[in-house]
């Protein structure tokens, strides 16, 4: 299918995007890289009257690390700049970023698809969205009222719906910390398919290996990305970080969701899965 009529608007800069953007009001929408909004123009289900073209503003596909090991990203950054950044570009600790980008669709997705794009879009299985949850990344937006920093845990919402004003834009994505010991894995019915279930592990391991804590989010079990604290409290400081500890973390991660039940998969379906693939984030995140 064709997407309906729209005029194409080129921004040359971040205020001009956000400037078209408080002009031309609800009918207008920002394209990036076009990955998931002209699917969903194809099908009808946006019919933006204005398309305002991001991709082509300076300064904002950006990779570095400062001083303190975090890590900013630039909304316009590629999937497939991120997968292919040299290690010292992302700094120590920061691999699970990188790693998580082969999961992203085929390469000509992760070749035009762009972080920023991905977290506006907020699918509840995407692996950007799912990286922010985990990392505890902080977005940066600007719009005709300034620039503002939202915390990833307040920035979803729900499905494909996010905490971003209608004029605003997003232009960086913060990752606070090096997260060293981390792995992010996925079931996909085929490959380059959007999740049915992913999982992400985040171990604190001391200089002498012991298990200081951890972290645990999941996607595909909610209408985000989420968190799942009775499976982190099995990683508490003093568990062996083996067998064990990993099945206690993977069951209790397991029994504490309430997935939804439909085409991709049955709530059964999907708490099977979240078992086998939170047990094997923690074994990976343990072998780094
Ligand atoms: C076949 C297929 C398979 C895919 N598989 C996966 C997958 O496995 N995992 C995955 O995560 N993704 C997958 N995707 C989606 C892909 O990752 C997209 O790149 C991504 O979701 C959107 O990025 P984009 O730059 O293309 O955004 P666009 O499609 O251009 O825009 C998406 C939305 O974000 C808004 N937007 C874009 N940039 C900004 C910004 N800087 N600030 C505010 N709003 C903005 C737009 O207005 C629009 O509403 C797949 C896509 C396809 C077509």
């Amino acid at each position: 299918m064709k997407p309906a009529a729209f005029t194409y608007h080129r921004a040359r800069d971040v205020d001009g995007a956000t400037r078209l953007l408080a002009e031309l009001g609800d009918e207008a929408k920002l394209i990036a890289g076009g990955q998931s909004l002209v699917a969903m123009m194809n099908f009808r289900l946006a019919r933006p009257r204005h398309l305002i073209d991001i991709g082509g503003i300076d300064g904002l596909d950006h990779l570095r690390t400062d001083a303190g090991g975090a890590l900013r990203v630039g909304a316009l950054a590629t999937h497939h700049a991120v997968h292919t950044a040299p290690p010292d570009r992302l700094g120590p600790g920061h691999a699970v970023i990188r790693d998580a980008m082969r999961w992203i669709g085929h390469l000509p997705i992760r070749t035009r698809g762009t972080v920023g794009g991905s977290l506006a879009h907020a699918d509840a299985t995407a692996e950007w969205c799912l990286l922010a949850t985990l990392l505890d990344a902080e977005l940066t937006a600007r719009g005709p009222g300034g620039r503002r920093r939202i915390a990833a845990r307040d920035f979803f919402h729900g499905y494909y719906t996010t905490a971003l004003e209608p004029h605003e834009m997003l232009t960086e994505i913060t990752f606070p910390r090096p997260a060293p010991h981390a792995a992010l894995t996925e079931f996909a019915e085929r490959q380059g398919d959007f999740a049915t279930v992913s999982a992400a592990v985040s171990l604190d391991l001391a200089d002498d290996g012991a298990l200081r804590g951890g972290r645990v989010a999941l996607g595909g079990v909610d209408a985000l990305p989420v968190r799942v604290p009775e499976a982190e409290e099995a990683l508490g400081s003093g568990a062996p970080p083996g067998p064990e500890t990993f099945a206690r973390c993977a069951e209790a991660a397991a029994a504490a969701i309430d997935p939804p039940d439909d085409a991709n998969g049955s709530a059964h379906y999907r708490r099977t899965l979240t078992r086998t693939l939170v047990t094997r984030a923690c074994e990976e995140a343990m072998a780094r």
